[in-house]
C-alpha cells in the first residue's frame, strides 16, 4: 500500500485546478501587460481569478497581491510593515517562537540591522495568547506577526483575538496563514489582520504561486522592481496558468472544507488514539486546537529519521518535521519552542492527512508505524540505557 501523509509539505494537485492550469497555458498566452485582444483577454483571467481569490477571502481584490509563494509573501509582509511611513523610528518586532523560518530568517535579518525581536514563548500545548501579545507590545512595535496554524504541530492560534489587541494598539498585524487558507473558515472582512499570507501548493493549488493580503491603507513595500505589474509592487510577467489554477482550487478547498474536515479529523483522531498507545511517546501540541489533518507524535529513544526510512520503506510518505528542515541534524525549532529536550525531538513524526487519505490507509498506519518504532527501538543503544535504568525516561 502507498500511503501520502505528507499534506503539509505539499498536497497533491486537484484536478479542477490541473485543469484550469492546462487550459490557461493553451487558450490565454497573451501577456496581461499587452494592450491586444489577447493581452486583454488573459488580463480579464488573472483580474477574475484576484477577484474570486478576495471574495473567497472576504477581501476586495485590490489589497491581493500575487506572489511566488508562501515564503515570498512572508518576507514582502513583513518588509512592508517594517518599512511602513507610519512606522518610521519604531524598531520593535513581536512574534513567536514557532513561526516559519521564511518569517523567522527576515526577522533575523532584521535583528541584525538594530531591530529588537521579542518571541513569545508557545507553552507546551503550542498556544499564544493575545495577552501574550497585549503584553508584548510597546510604544516603539511596528509589528506582530504570528502565523494563523503551525506547519509542523497543527495548533491554530486566536488570530481574531490577536488582530483585535493589534488594532487597539494601532500597531500592523501579518499573519503567515499558509497551513490555513483554505483548511479553515477565513472572514478578512471582520478580522483586524492587516497582512496575510498564502501559498496555492498547500490546498491543491500548484507550487510556485501565492498571494499577500494587504488592508486597504496598509502600506506595501516594492519587492521586485522592473514592471509596473501587481499595482507596481511586483515587477514580473504574471504566471497567470498558475494563479488560475489556485482560485480554482482554493474555490474548491472552501466549498468542500466542512465535509473535508469533518472526514480528515475523523482520520486524525484515530491515528492519534492508536498512536497514544506505544509507551513512551507523546502527542505534539494541543489536542483540539490544531488543524484537522494533523498528527504529531514524539517517540522516545529513535531517531525519527530512520523512523521516516523505514516507513517509506512500507509505503508510507511522512515527514520528521517540516521539509525544510529534513536534511539538517537540528531538532525542529517548533519542537523545542514547545519544550521538547533534544533526544525526544530527535524522534519526531509527523502525518498529514487530505481528503483524498482514506480510513483504510489509517488503518495501515496504524499497523506499520507501532511495528517500525518498536523495531527501532530494539536496535537502539538509547533504548537500551531506558530499558536497563542507566537512563530516565522523559516521556
Ligand atoms: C509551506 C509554508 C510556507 C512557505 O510557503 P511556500 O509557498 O512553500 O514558499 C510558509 N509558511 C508556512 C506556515 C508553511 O507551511
Amino acid at each position: 500500500m502507498k500511503v501520502y501523509a505528507d499534506n503539509a509539505a505539499t498536497r497533491k494537485m486537484r484536478p479542477a485546478a490541473i485543469d484550469t492550469m492546462l487550459k490557461t497555458t493553451e487558450e490565454y498566452y497573451g501577456n496581461p501587460s499587452s494592450l491586444h485582444s489577447m493581452g486583454q483577454r488573459a488580463k480579464e483571467v488573472l483580474e477574475d481569478a484576484r477577484q474570486s481569490i478576495a471574495n473567497l477571502l472576504g477581501a476586495n481584490a485590490n489589497e491581493i497581491y500575487f506572489t511566488s509563494g508562501g515564503s515570498e509573501a512572508d518576507n514582502q509582509a513583513i518588509y512592508s510593515a517594517v518599512h511602513a511611513p507610519k512606522n518610521k523610528g519604531k524598531k520593535h518586532i513581536v512574534s513567536t517562537a514557532f513561526e516559519h523560518h521564511a518569517v523567522l530568517h527576515p526577522l533575523e535579518k532584521l535583528e541584525k540591522e538594530g531591530y529588537e525581536i521579542t518571541l513569545l514563548d508557545v507553552g507546551e500545548k503550542g498556544l499564544v495568547t493575545a495577552e501574550q501579545v497585549a503584553k508584548a507590545i510597546r510604544p516603539d512595535t511596528c509589528l506582530v506577526t504570528v502565523m494563523y496554524a503551525n506547519n509542523e504541530i497543527g495548533t491554530i492560534q486566536p488570530i481574531a483575538e490577536i488582530g483585535e489587541v493589534c488594532r487597539e494598539k494601532g500597531v500592523l498585524f501579518h499573519t503567515d496563514a499558509v497551513q490555513a487558507v483554505g483548511h479553515l473558515p477565513i472572514d478578512l472582512s471582520k478580522m483586524k489582520v492587516d497582512y496575510l499570507s498564502l501559498s496555492a501548493h498547500k490546498f491543491g493549488g500548484p507550487r510556485g504561486i501565492g498571494a499577500l493580503y494587504a488592508r486597504r491603507g496598509a502600506y506595501v513595500a516594492t519587492f521586485v522592481e522592473g514592471g509596473a505589474q501587481e499595482r507596481n509592487k511586483r515587477a514580473g510577467t504574471e504566471n497567470l496558468p498558475a494563479i488560475a489554477a489556485m482560485a480554482v482550487a482554493l474555490d474548491e478547498a472552501v466549498k468542500n472544507m466542512k465535509s473535508a474536515n469533518t472526514k480528515i479529523s475523523a482520520m486524525r483522531d484515530r491515528l492519534i488514539d492508536g498512536l497514544k498507545k506505544i509507551p513512551h511517546c507523546a502527542l505534539n501540541g494541543d489536542q483540539t486546537k490544531r488543524l484537522s489533518g494533523n498528527v504529531s507524535f514524539c517517540f522516545e529513544g529513535i531517531e525519527g529519521e530512520s523512523l521516516l526510512l523505514w516507513l517509506d520503506e512500507a509505503g508510507i510518505c511522512a515527514s520528521s518535521g517540516s521539509a525544510c528542515t529534513s536534511g539538517s541534524l537540528d531538532p525542529s525549532h517548533v519542537l523545542l519552542a514547545i519544550g521538547r529536550v533534544h533526544d525526544v525531538a530527535h524522534g519526531s513524526l509527523r502525518l498529514t492527512l487530505s481528503e483524498d487519505n482514506t480510513d483504510e490507509e489509517v488503518d495501515y498506519m496504524l499497523e506499520k508505524i507501532p511495528e517500525v518504532v518498536a523495531y527501532l527501538r530494539g536496535i537502539s543503544p538509547v533504548w537500551r540505557d531506558l530499558v536497563n535504568g542507566k537512563r530516565q525516561y522523559i516521556l
